[in-house]
C-alpha cells in the first residue's frame, strides 16, 4: 500500500458519540497531511441505540458542503455513513441510499437490545455463541446488502478479547463479501481498546486474501482529531491489499 492518506472511518458531533466538531477534525486533519477525509457518522434505528434518531442529514450535508468549500484547496473531506443494520431497517436504509452519499459502511452493533459489547450480552451468552449469533447476524446484513463498505468484522472482538478463530463460518462470510462486492474495512480501533489488533486480525485478512479477496477499506473509527489515521503504520505488512476510498459510492484504488 501507498503512504497513509486517508482515512475512511470517521465521527465528528455528527455522530452521538463524537467528541469534536467536523472543522477541528477537518483542521487536524490538514496538520496530518491527509488528502482525503471520510465522515461516517452513525445512522441508528435501534432503539436501544443511544445514538437512536439522533443523526439529522440535512445539517450534515451542509457541513461537509461548507468545510469542503473552506479547505478545498487542502483536503478532500467526503460524506458517509455507518449505519446500523441495514437489514433490519429496509425502509430507513432505503431512504439513505437515495441521498447523495460518497460513502455507506454496513455495521453491525446490535442483536436485538443487546449491544455486542456489554455486558449483557456477556452475561446470557458465552464465547462462543456470541460468535455464532455475530456470525449469523452478519450473514443476513451481507445477504441484504446494498452498502459499499462491511464495517469492523468480528466487532464483538473489540471488546472481549476473544481468541483468534478463522472459522468455516468466516470462510462463508469472507466469500459473501468477495460475491456480492463489498469491499472489506481494516478498522485499527482495537489498539486504542486493548485489543490490539487489526479488526479484522491479520488470520482473517490473510484468509481474505486466499480466497481471492484484494481491496480494503483502512479507517481508524475516530471519534476524535487526535485519533485520525491512528495506528495505521501496523497495517504496513498489507501491501497484497489495495487500499480504496468511494467517491459518489464509486471506488477508487489508491
Ligand atoms: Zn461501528
Ligand atoms: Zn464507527
Amino acid at each position: 500500500m501507498t503512504a497513509f492518506i486517508s482515512d475512511n472511518h470517521v465521527h465528528s458531533t455528527f455522530s452521538e458519540d463524537g467528541k469534536q466538531d467536523m472543522e477541528t477534525i477537518v483542521k487536524k486533519a490538514i496538520e496530518k497531511k491527509m488528502k482525503y477525509i471520510t465522515f461516517t457518522e452513525h445512522v441508528d434505528y435501534n432503539p436501544a441505540d443511544d445514538g437512536y434518531l439522533y443523526f439529522q442529514y440535512e445539517k450534515y450535508s451542509l457541513a461537509v458542503e461548507a468545510m469542503q468549500k473552506k479547505y478545498c484547496d487542502s483536503i478532500t473531506i467526503l460524506k458517509g455513513i455507518e449505519f446500523g443494520e441495514p437489514h433490519l431497517y429496509h425502509t430507513f436504509f432505503m431512504k439513505e441510499t437515495k441521498r447523495n452519499y460518497d460513502l455507506i459502511m454496513g455495521s453491525l452493533h446490535w442483536h436485538g437490545d443487546r449491544f455486542y459489547g456489554g455486558k449483557q450480552m456477556a452475561a446470557r451468552f458465552n464465547a462462543d455463541d456470541i460468535m455464532k449469533i455475530y456470525y449469523e447476524d452478519t450473514m443476513n446484513m451481507l445477504e441484504y446488502g446494498g452498502f459499499d463498505v462491511l464495517a469492523h468484522l468480528d466487532f464483538p472482538k473489540r471488546y472481549y478479547k476473544f481468541e483468534n478463530t478463522v472459522s468455516k463460518r468466516m470462510d462463508e462470510i469472507l466469500k459473501t463479501i468477495i460475491k456480492k462486492d463489498i469491499i472489506l474495512e481494516v478498522n485499527t480501533s482495537g489498539f486504542r481498546k486493548g485489543y490490539m489488533n487489526l479488526i479484522p486480525d491479520q488470520n482473517v485478512l490473510m484468509r481474505y486474501h486466499e480466497l481471492g479477496g484484494r481491496k480494503i477499506s483502512l479507517g481508524s473509527d475516530a471519534h476524535h482529531g487526535d485519533e485520525l489515521m491512528a495506528d495505521f503504520h501496523l497495517t504496513e505488512n498489507l501491501e497484497c491489499f489495495e487500499q480504496t476510498l468511494f467517491i459518489n459510492r464509486k471506488r477508487i484504488v489508491i
